[in-house]
């Protein structure tokens, strides 16, 4: 197949070089040059714009920072420029709003278009272990499943377009709040005298069960090894999960849905940036305690 990937930064570089490693004929564009160096190491062929990429493919994928950006790039080079055969599948993280417009725009243009959004990170786009959480007609999904399974460990049709983007922001707001409730346990045994990693073998077998605790453990040298024992370098970090969480207040605030919890996760992050930890991993909220 004929692949335009437009997005070749942390998450977008592995997933094109998987495809490639499927056999397809990957057409990559990125506005960084390193970024396009890279993906002609791992087999792409790269393009100086969008235009000329998306040119006679059969799909076009792009993984890309936020969502004034996705509207730009499909508006202004991809719907009208790729054949309308083509079927589109926006990877990035966006608002649901702009996921369900540019769709919209796309069908007008006669193109089928999904959201697949990811969970998983960097590791995962290069190993090809991502979860794809898509949104689109069931027609649509079936063509964006040969597209995505290359890249995946698994590909989940959430519903209709958008559903991606809800699913996403969801689950991450849900990881934002028990990851802070984790780290809060953990200090708050240890400043009562529990030894930290007690309280890790206990509660990761009782009611405190939660991926955060059990597989990401957020202090250096407890439990699961994590980011947390590499001074929270790698990971996820905490200005892309400030990102998503910005994503689900403003969604949060559109349809009227109480999140209290989420809310007050939001304002921890919105501060654990400001005062300069966007670059470390998410669970670097431990060290604010
Ligand atoms: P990144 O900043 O590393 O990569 C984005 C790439 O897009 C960059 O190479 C940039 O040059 C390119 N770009 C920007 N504008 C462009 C344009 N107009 N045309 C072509 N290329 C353009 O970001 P990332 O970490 O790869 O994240 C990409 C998306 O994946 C985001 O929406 C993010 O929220 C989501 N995501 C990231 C992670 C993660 O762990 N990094 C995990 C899950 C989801």
């Amino acid at each position: 197949m004929k692949i335009a990937f437009i997005g070749l930064g942390n998450m977008g570089g592995g997933m094109a070089a998987n495809l490639v490693k499927a056999g397809h004929e990957v057409r990559a564009f990125d506005l960084v040059e390193t970024a396009l160096d890279r993906a002609r190491e791992n087999g792409c062929e790269t393009f100086g714009a969008v235009q000329e990429a998306v040119a006679g493919v059969d799909a076009v994928v792009s993984m890309l920072p936020n969502g004034a950006i996705v509207k730009n790039v499909y508006t202004a080079d991809v719907i009208g420029h790729a054949p309308a055969s083509a079927l589109l599948l926006d990877c990035s993280t966006i608002d649901v709003a702009t996921a369900r417009e540019v769709a919209a725009l796309a069908a007008d243009a006669g193109h089928e278009m999904v959201d697949a959004p990811v969970s998983g990170g960097i590791a995962a786009a290069n190993g090809g272990t991502l979860t794809f959480m898509v949104g689109g007609t069931d027609a649509a999904f079936e063509r964006a499943k040969v597209v995505l399974e290359p890249m995946a460990k698994a590909v989940i049709h959430a519903g209709a377009i958008g559903a991606g983007q809800v699913a996403k922001m969801c689950n991450n707001m849900l990881l934002a709040i028990h990851m802070i409730g984790t780290c809060e346990a953990l200090k708050l045994a240890e400043k009562n005298g529990l030894d930290m990693q007690m309280f890790y073998e206990i509660s990761s077998k009782a009611t405190g069960y939660n991926w955060s605790l059990n597989d990401y453990t957020p202090a250096p040298g407890i439990g699961a090894t994590s980011p947390a024992d590499n001074d929270y370098q790698g990971g996820f970090a905490s200005a892309l999960m400030l990102k998503d969480l910005r994503l689900a207040m403003a969604a949060a605030e559109a349809s009227g849905a109480n999140v209290a919890l989420g809310k007050h996760a939001a304002e921890i992050y919105e501060a654990f940036n400001e005062a300069g930890g966007g670059g470390k991993d998410f669970g670097a909220i431990f060290t604010t305690l």
